[in-house]
Order: structure tokens, then C-alpha cells, then sequence
């Protein structure tokens, strides 16, 4: 007799996890709380300190603790829509910025309002796919190019059109994300065109996931594929990064400034109204002077970028002296490297799937990371994603203010980095990040 509960779980939810970074952040707290150190390459949070000036905001708004709009407070999403025009150089308005308590959520209410099916470049960051799916709507992954930072081209774009359509299936959506979860990778001005001019020519709604935007570590310039196509292009972005507010829950979306923007704005504030009501009040507040973005917040967010691209360019460094092939990282916390060079080497260890290199690091080495398959990747593809964000701050700080005080002093320094990457004689002290790197070394010459 088939086992009957009184919880039962819809079809669709059955066979859905918790989000794989979410998830590898919680072993690796229970980890530490049965005292076993762990590197922890897994989670991608930006954890520098609160800036004062959004400290200061939100003190100040602490009493005003009525529902916002449901689209948003006006001066927000003015601010957000002078933003987005002034620093990179898209069509915004406020009536057609939205506002909400975080990216994701937008993301997946786009999910449920826009008709067809999706594509997902490949690799991609892990809520895109569960959220399509969890909206009824099949998925079909675009390879990118490992050998030119997993760029899309309009070749592969076009094939994996083809045979979705082949398959009876209608992709009309396509989502990226410029500078890239999992590969660090950005776009380059010809590449975000391209991009941008195949979805024109297809008919396609191109969703552009900005969130690291404004941590382009500074050899390449962030190039929105949105300013090549307003009309079929969505932004989203928001606190999370840029400005280490995660937990604040704030993000936006900005819609075509067209009728068919109108039309979608109007659906996005139903879904709001019977899902989120508003973001956070106060926080929107706060978040208004952020996006005003006086320099005090330009200088934090700037330095902020170069110390997550001298991190990365520092693994990366290591990694390629160890013969593991990696994408130059341009912007965001990330790096993607592949592992296949070891592929004869790992098997005779059992491993020849990135789960289980993921495993092994873990259990042998006590490196967290999240294997590729969590973006879309073969399960046989021995890619990884290391995130380097929790890297700054040694490991016997511990109390909140002394780590405040060590990522003030790094700030600090960011300056004196010639923003390439390197070092140059700055002497820029990060114990936790040489200890992967000796890490890694002791791992791939074990063998
Ligand atoms: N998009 C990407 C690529 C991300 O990495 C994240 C967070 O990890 C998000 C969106 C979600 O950001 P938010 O905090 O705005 O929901």
C-alpha cells in the first residue's frame, strides 16, 4: 500500500533541495561546531563592514515601521533609475524600477510572469534552473567556451534554440549574469552586444543579472547587454554585494521603459502584493542613500572590488602554477577551475565527478567548495567554484568588532594596490588566503 502522509509535498517539490550554497554553508558551520576547521571556499557572502553613512541611514529610519509601496518608495527607485543611467549607462525610470526584499525574488517572480521556456548559460549560478522549473518551465543549458572565460557565442546560442525547439519546447526567456557566479568571468563590450543583438534578432527577453556589477576588479569595464537591446532587457541587482548587505534583503529590477515594461510592471506588483507586500522600510530608506552613491560609497565599493580581485587573482596565480586550468577571474569573489588535468590521477583515487572531488576536498583537506554540477555542469566536468569572500579576516579573530577592525585597516590598504591583481611590493597580509593556496599545493603534489 503506497505510504500516505499527512504533510505530502507536491509533485514539483519532491525532488527539490535546498539551494546548494545555502546548503554547504550549513555543513560547514556544523563543521566548526564539532571543531573541525574548514576553509570555507563554499558560500559567496561579501563581508566587509556595514559603511557608516548606511548604518547612519538606517538608525534613522528604525521607526518608520508602516508597509511601503508595494513597487517600492518613490526616492528609491528614482535613485536606483540615476544610478543605473549615470554609472552604467541604461535606460531607467523610476515608474519601471522595482523594489524588493532581495534579487531572488525578483528573479523568480520574473520566472512566473514571463511566457516560454529559458535558456541558461552553462555553467550558471544555482537558483536559476529550480527557479524556472519551480515555475512550470523547462530549461535548456547553453555550453559556454572554458577556454574564452565561458563566454556565450551566438553559434551555441543558436543551437541549443534549435534543438529546444526541436524537442517541442518554446524558450523565449535568457538569463546571464555579468560579472559571472560561478567563473568570475565578465563580458566584454563585444561579447554583452553580441549577446544582446542575438536576443534582439530571436525575439528573446534577456534578463541581465547585475549583482556583481559594480565588483569588476578593474582590468575589464562592466558592459551591460542591456544597453544594446532597452526594449527586451531586465536588470536586476541590489545591497547583497557591493555593499556586504546581504542579510538586509534589497533588490531591484528595472523593466523596459516601453508598454510591454508597463504591462510587466503590472504583473510584477500583483505577484508583489500576494507574496512580499514591500521590502523592509527602513532598509529601503538606507538603500536610497546607497544608490544616491555619494563618493564616501563610491571609494568603499571600489575598494571593496579591488581587494575581491587581489584575492582571486592570488588563487588564481597558484592554481595556473599548479598546472589546474583556470579563467582569469574579472570581477566578483569567484573562481572556476578545472581540474581535468589531474582526471587520471583523481580516478585511480575513485573521484571522476566533481561531487566527489568536492567530497574529497572537504573530508581530506578540509577545503569547502561547491562542485560544478550545482551550476549546470557535466557531473563528470571536474570543475569547482571557490568562493574567496570569507578569506580576509584570520582565523583567531574572533570577536565581530575585531574583524570589523582587520577589514577597515584591508580597505585601507586596497589604495595602495596597483588594482591588478597584484601585489607590487604592498605586502598586503591575508593568512587565510595563503593557507588555501599552500592548501591546494599540498593537494594536487599529493598525488
Ligand atoms: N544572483 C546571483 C548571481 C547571486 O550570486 C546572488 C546571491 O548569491 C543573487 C542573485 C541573489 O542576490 P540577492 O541577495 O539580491 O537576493
Amino acid at each position: 500500500m503506497p505510504e500516505c502522509t499527512l504533510l505530502q509535498l507536491t509533485p514539483a517539490m519532491q525532488n527539490l533541495a535546498s539551494s546548494a550554497t545555502l546548503s554547504m554553508n550549513e555543513a560547514v558551520k556544523a563543521r566548526k561546531a564539532a571543531g573541525r576547521k574548514t576553509i570555507h571556499l563554499g558560500f559567496g557572502e561579501a563581508s566587509f563592514p556595514l559603511h557608516p553613512l548606511l548604518k547612519e541611514a538606517l538608525s534613522r529610519a528604525a521607526t518608520h515601521t508602516g508597509y511601503g509601496p508595494l513597487q517600492g518608495i518613490p526616492t528609491l527607485r528614482k535613485a536606483i533609475a540615476n544610478y543605473l543611467e549615470r554609472t552604467r549607462q541604461i535606460a531607467a525610470a523610476p515608474e519601471y524600477v522595482a523594489v524588493a526584499p532581495g534579487s531572488k525574488p525578483l528573479l523568480y517572480a520574473l520566472m512566473q510572469i514571463l511566457d516560454g521556456d529559458v535558456l541558461l548559460p552553462i555553467p550558471s549560478w544555482v537558483s536559476y534552473a529550480p527557479q524556472a522549473r519551480l515555475a512550470g518551465k523547462q530549461v535548456f543549458g547553453v555550453e559556454s567556451d572554458p577556454a574564452d572565460a565561458h563566454t556565450l557565442t551566438r553559434e551555441r546560442l543558436s543551437n541549443t534554440l534549435a534543438q529546444a525547439r526541436q524537442q517541442g519546447a518554446s524558450p523565449r526567456i535568457l538569463v546571464v549574469n555579468t560579472p559571472s557566479n560561478p567563473t568570475g568571468g565578465m563580458f566584454s563590450s563585444q561579447d554583452a552586444e553580441a549577446i544582446a543583438m542575438w536576443c534582439k534578432a530571436e525575439g528573446i527577453t534577456l534578463i541581465c543579472d547585475e549583482i556583481y556589477a559594480e565588483l569588476a576588479h578593474g582590468w575589464r569595464e562592466h558592459v551591460s547587454p542591456a544597453r544594446f537591446y532597452p526594449e527586451g532587457s531586465i536588470v536586476t541587482g541590489g545591497l547583497s554585494k557591493a555593499f556586504s548587505a546581504g542579510g538586509w534583503r534589497l533588490g531591484y529590477a528595472s523593466l523596459p521603459i516601453t508598454d510591454d515594461g508597463k504591462r510587466l510592471m503590472t504583473a510584477l506588483r500583483a505577484m508583489a502584493s500576494e507574496i512580499w507586500s514591500s521590502a523592509t522600510t527602513p532598509v529601503q530608506e538606507a538603500a536610497t542613500v546607497a544608490y544616491t552613491y555619494p563618493p564616501e560609497l563610491e571609494r568603499y565599493v571600489r575598494r571593496s572590488a579591488t581587494i575581491h580581485g587581489y584575492a582571486t587573482n592570488r588563487l588564481y596565480e597558484k592554481l595556473v602554477d599548479l598546472r589546474i586550468d583556470c579563467p582569469q577571474p574579472a570581477g566578483a569573489f569567484y573562481l572556476y577551475p578545472d581540474f581535468s588535468p589531474l582526471r587520471t590521477k583523481l580516478q585511480k583515487r575513485g573521484i571522476t565527478t566533481s561531487e566527489e572531488l568536492a567530497h574529497h576536498l572537504l573530508e581530506e583537506w578540509d577545503i569547502a567548495t561547491l562542485p560544478g554540477v550545482a551550476f549546470g555542469d557535466r557531473p563528470d566536468a571536474l570543475r569547482l567554484r571557490l568562493a574567496t569572500s570569507m578569506l580576509y579576516v584570520p582565523e583567531d579573530v574572533e570577536s565581530e568588532e575585531e574583524k570589523d577592525v582587520v577589514l577597515w585597516e584591508l580597505l585601507e590598504q586596497a589604495d595602495r594596490l596597483p588594482g591588478n591583481g597584484k601585489d607590487e611590493g604592498v605586502g598586503l597580509k591575508l593568512p587565510e588566503l595563503e593557507r588555501v593556496r599552500e592548501r591546494f599545493e599540498g593537494f594536487v603534489k599529493s598525488f
